[in-house]
């Protein structure tokens, strides 16, 4: 299990470029189709955004954080929300553009449908990410979503300036099909995200599609939902099944996987455990509504990732 105190894992780095969103999420009994009018049960504003998310759950697994982002003056309380979890803010800017916002339906079981307008997360200039990145030592992980502009230009400064940029494909969108994956140090993606990047239904052949298409030695990494996820990395591959809880929204999952995982691995831990703290991670996240607030601290990552080992695969193909 790692040691997961502040002390230890603090000297573990780790830069965000990406999204604040101002998530306004209503509860449904179930998503409407197209066309229908449903009634919410109820209705909420959190600080959202898988830069901001990611962030957050980073620093929650004691990484150290820092984020380039872009919000307007409603997104305030977002950059409030980063700076109470311990992310050095002081990269964000503010600007009078029209803050990014998700509108999130939550179904009762946790099944959700989310609706982005980027906005203010468009705005993002490349000087300051050249600001950034400049401020950020060779071999640190910089992580990435899609949800901002610059993605491709951002990918390739850092890793000239040998950062080993890790991308969350997500969402997903044809652009992501002409970027550079063999810069990557990491790419993650859900299984939807898999497959609108391959064409593959089965998540593991897009794995395998995946694996082909990023430089040796790129980690991989699928998730299954409450399924667990996959890996690969060179010739070896992992798989771990994730963890049984009651699930009551999904919001935010994968954002908590990615921050424990992260973190993990930047501290020094294979591939096989990073799996098991990501899903553990993950897992706990479905259990409280919500994004940010439904990221893990370390030490609950830490009980269950140990509580209930459930590596089922750990091969070399
Ligand atoms: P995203 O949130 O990006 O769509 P996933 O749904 O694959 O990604 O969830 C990310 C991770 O969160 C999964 O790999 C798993 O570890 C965990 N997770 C998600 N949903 C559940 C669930 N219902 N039960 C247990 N773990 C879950």
């Amino acid at each position: 299990m790692i040691e997961c105190s502040r002390t230890h894992s603090l000297s573990v780095v780790v830069h965000v470029i990406g999204s604040l969103m101002i998530d306004r999420v209503v509860r449904v009994r179930r998503l409407p189709v197209a066309g229908e009018t449903v009634a919410a049960v109820s209705s909420a504003m959190y600080a959202g955004g898988k830069g901001a998310n990611q962030a957050v759950a980073a620093a929650r697994c004691g990484g150290r954080v820092r984020m380039l982002g872009r919000t307007g003056v409603e997104g305030l309380f977002i950059v409030d929300a980063l700076r109470a979890a311990g992310v050095d803010v002081r990269a964000i800017c503010t600007s009078d553009a029209v803050a990014g916002a998700a509108m999130v339906m939550v179904a009762e079981g946790g099944e959700n449908a989310i609706v982005i307008a980027a906005e203010s997360n468009t705005r993002i200039a490349m000087g300051a990410v050249e600001d950034f990145v400049a401020a950020a030592a060779a071999t640190e992980i910089l992580l990435l979503q899609n949800e901002c502009a610059l993605l491709r230009e951002t990918m390739e400064l850092a890793a000239a300036r040998g950062l080993r940029v890790w991308l969350n494909a997500a969402p997903a969108d044809a652009s992501l099909r002409a970027l550079p994956l063999q810069l990557l140090a990491g790419l993650i993606v859900n299984e939807a995200e898999a497959q609108a990047l391959t064409d593959e239904c089965d998540p593991r052949a897009a794995l395998e599609v995946l694996a082909a298409r990023v430089a040796r030695g790129t980690v991989v990494v699928v998730t299954l939902g409450a399924h667990g996820s996959i890996a690969a990395q060179g010739d070896a591959r992992f798989e771990h099944a994730g963890f049984v809880v009651a699930a009551v929204d999904t919001v935010g999952c994968g954002d908590a996987f990615i921050g424990a995982l992260l973190v993990a691995m930047a501290s020094g831990m294979g591939l096989a455990a990073a799996l098991a703290r990501g899903n553990a991670a993950g897992a706990l996240a479905a259990t409280v509504h919500g994004a940010i607030p439904s990221l893990p601290e370390c030490r609950a990552i830490d009980v269950l990732a140990a509580s209930a080992e459930r590596t089922v695969l750990e091969s070399l193909a």
